[in-house]
């Protein structure tokens, strides 16, 4: 807690240094909206946003912000393409449209899973491998995605296809972990279809177990190239660090993990708690949350798989009680489905996890009604140089 708010002294963030690392591509990638801003006006825009949206719940404590705010993206993604005179390029889409933007070096990204990807789009000319057009079907490889375990250092590589047959690929995995030996694991991932879905349903391993594993919180999760996991690794600790502090857990409680992704809360809180239910919707990372239980020796913890608002209403209607809920929606928010049956369900606790402060305001709006007090907001910094905002939001059942 200490520890937090010293975190949270404005004064110890940059302030001029990061500002003048423009990025020169910023306006056309639209991916980081504060470029050009001092860090630390940054969180003062976001605090302001913050009170105006929620200050009307509770009072909004000060945002936890980063002390190093650069290349703090664990994921990396690039879709690959030809400008127009047939040069190889590899960048993010141009806001709103399908127009790569080719990016040298993204000051919010892992260095290491972008000099992976250079390295890929450096080999592909030898190995005949063409890039895919969306236009016309034809080609071959559509984007790449790279995540690094900042804890374990394991890196996962995900070639993301057009159709299941790579030539070369022995060597090509040779070639690729030569010079990055560092490389755990090499997924062909199978996206045969017209969507602006990055990823297909099917994944092939190539080389290694398919998934890295990373730390967080003293727990290890193993990571399926499908499954969420929270982009800043770093101020994920702190962010389910503060979750679990002010659920407040004594050991007696049952917990309900909604939105649980690969279980990262649910497997934390299990040892503050007497048994905890996760549900998630994606099933990679519901298998990747069993998974996760098994290796870390958890046994009060089970994981389904389904819409957390059927999940929820089940529970509801089966007289089930829960004591805490965790909530970790979607930026969209959650859905009065979702939220009635919470309400019915009747936890001393919510903790309201957020990526989006609109959807979350709608949905404080509807607790707050319905017998919740909001006790805290706590926002904190997981996307520097962006607009979006993460809060944590602490509920309590009136007496
Ligand atoms: N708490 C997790 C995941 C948060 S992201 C973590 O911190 O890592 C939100 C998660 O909600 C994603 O894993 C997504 O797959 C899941 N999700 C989206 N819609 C859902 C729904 N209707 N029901 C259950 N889970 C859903």
């Amino acid at each position: 807690m200490e520890n937090e708010q010293r975190k949270a002294a404005p004064k110890s963030y940059p302030k001029k240094k990061v500002s003048e690392a423009a990025c020169p591509v910023s306006r056309k990638c639209g991916g980081c909206q504060y470029q050009g801003m001092a860090y630390s006006e940054q969180l003062k825009k976001k605090q302001k946003q913050e009170e105006s949206l929620l200050g009307k719940f509770c009072k909004v404590s000060p945002m936890i912000g980063m002390e190093h705010p650069l290349h703090y993206r664990n994921k990396v993604h690039r879709a690959f393409g030809r400008d127009r005179k047939g040069n190889i390029i590899s960048g993010p889409y141009e806001a709103g449209t399908h127009h790569i933007v080719p990016v040298e070096n993204c000051l919010i990204e892992d260095e290491k899973c972008q000099e992976i990807i250079h390295t890929i789009q450096g080999m592909l000319k030898s190995f005949k491998i063409k890039t895919y057009d969306e236009d016309t079907g034809y080609g071959l490889l559509r984007h790449v995605m790279v995540r690094r375990g900042f804890q374990s250092g394991e890196i996962m590589v995900v070639l993301v296809l057009g159709s299941p047959i790579l030539p070369s690929k022995n060597n090509f995995v040779k070639a690729l972990r030569k010079v990055h030996p560092e490389i755990t694991t090499i997924v062909l991932n199978i996206n045969d279809k017209k969507t602006s879905m990055v990823l297909g349903e099917r994944d092939i391993p190539l080389y290694g177990p398919g998934f890295i594993r990373d730390r967080l919180c003293g727990c290890t999760f193993r990571i399926s190239p499908g499954s969420f996991y929270q982009v800043n690794p770093v101020q994920t600790e702190i962010l389910y660090g503060t979750a679990i502090r002010l659920a407040g857990l004594s050991g007696k409680e049952n917990v309900i993990d909604a939105y649980c992704g690969i279980g990262t809360i649910s497997l934390i809180a299990a040892a503050h708690a007497k048994k905890v239910i996760g549900v998630e919707l994606n099933k990679d990372a519901v298998r990747d949350a069993r998974r996760n239980a098994k290796e870390n020796h958890i046994t009060n913890a089970d994981f389904f798989q389904g819409d957390a608002g059927e999940f929820m209403l089940a529970m509801a209607e089966s007289g089930e009680r829960a004591d805490v809920v965790f909530m970790d929606p979607p930026r969209s928010g959650s859905d009065e489905k979702f939220l009635s049956s919470a309400v019915r369900l009747s936890p001393e606790k919510i903790i309201y996890i957020s990526c989006g402060p609109e959807s979350l305001a709608e949905d404080l709006k509807y607790l707050s009604g319905h017998g919740y007090i909001v006790e805290k907001i706590q926002p904190i910094e997981m996307f520097a140089f962006t607009s979006h905002i993460e809060t944590i939001c602490c509920l309590r059942r009136k007496k």
